[in-house]
């Protein structure tokens, strides 16, 4: 009973999830990030119930997710996460980046309560909205004793922050956790957990005011591939690169001439798939190395954090 008495904190940053749109009827042609937190949690009103600390930390629609959001949002998730009074933490986010957020929140902080990302692919005046649904989920598997890590609840799923993707652009059940599967199920407030919680150790990496983010790009192997783009970056002073090869991690033989320069040149270079799932596994011959299962978007920041703490 205790447990279920301690505060969930709801730090919102936007996304559909907090859109509007002038028709209940207007699923698309919404503006993101528009009503603030209190709307929000006021929106379902078995939240009433439960002990809350709001915070508005950014308003944005999280396409334009920048450096200095994400430096903002670790610093008050590891300070709410540091009160013993709160059982874990919410964050209300677009759908866009979540995975991108999610993954970043894990490696930094490792937490061992709970961070639920909550999203919503319907704004808040949709007929059919998603969202109130969702952050009671959310506030649900925040208050769970003993969940840990960072995880998303979606369409009454659980992703963790190591395995998340938005995999569809318009349904309302629009996320995976690829191979792994998903870790839990909410149904009628009740957690399902399938398998374990996010787990890992803090990288131990201080964000605050930092200024050198380094620059890495992602470039994707295809069909008539150019070296240009490589080069020109490499040119331009990127710090790494990501490329999302085809199937396994092979790459059009322009693009990897390039990319095997660009190393040479002092350019951290890590392939990724551009496969929806699956490692890239690394075999004898192979000039560059692997990002084994990260997602191309997980590889960009897995490499930013690891050139930071170089
Ligand atoms: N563009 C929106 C965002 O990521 C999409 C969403 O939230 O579903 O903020």
């Amino acid at each position: 009973m205790q447990d279920i008495a301690r505060t969930v904190a709801v730090l919102a940053t936007g996304g559909t999830i907090a859109g509007t749109a002038a028709r209940a009827t207007d699923n698309i042609g919404y503006s993101a990030a528009q009503l603030g937190v209190r709307a929000l949690v006021d929106a379902v009103p078995a939240l009433a119930e439960v002990p809350l600390v709001t915070e508005q930390v950014a308003q944005l629609d999280s396409k334009d997710m920048d450096f200095a959001v994400w430096e903002a949002l670790a610093a008050r998730v590891a300070h709410h996460l540091a009160k013993p009074d709160v059982a874990g933490v919410v964050i209300t986010h677009g759908t866009d980046t979540l995975e991108e957020t999610a993954y970043l929140l894990q490696r930094l902080l490792a937490p061992t309560k709970p961070v639920v990302m909550c999203a919503a692919m319907r704004p808040a005046t949709a007929l059919l909205r998603d969202g109130p649904q969702n952050l009671l989920d959310a506030v649900t598997l925040a208050r769970q004793p003993g969940a840990r890590g960072v995880m998303a609840a979606l369409s009454g799923t659980v992703h963790s922050a190591f395995d998340v993707r938005k995999v569809h652009s318009y349904r309302v059940d629009a996320f995976g956790s690829g191979d792994a599967g998903v870790l839990a199920r909410i149904e009628e407030g009740e957690v399902r957990r399938l398998r374990e919680w996010p787990a890992g150790e803090p990288l131990g990496l201080e964000l605050a005011g930092r200024t050198d983010w380094p620059w890495v790009e992602i470039v994707t192997s295809h069909a008539g591939a150019r070296p240009d783009g490589v080069r020109a970056l490499a040119a331009a002073g990127v710090r790494g690169l990501v490329v999302a090869g085809t199937g396994n991690g092979s790459l059009h033989h322009a693009l990897e001439d390039a990319l095997v320069e660009a190393q040479k040149a002092g350019v951290t270079v890590w392939r990724s798939t551009r496969c929806l799932d699956g490692p890239v596994q690394m075999k004898p011959g192979d000039r560059l190395p692997s990002a084994g299962t990260l997602t191309p978007v997980q590889a960009r920041i897995e490499l930013m954090l690891q050139l930071m703490r170089a």
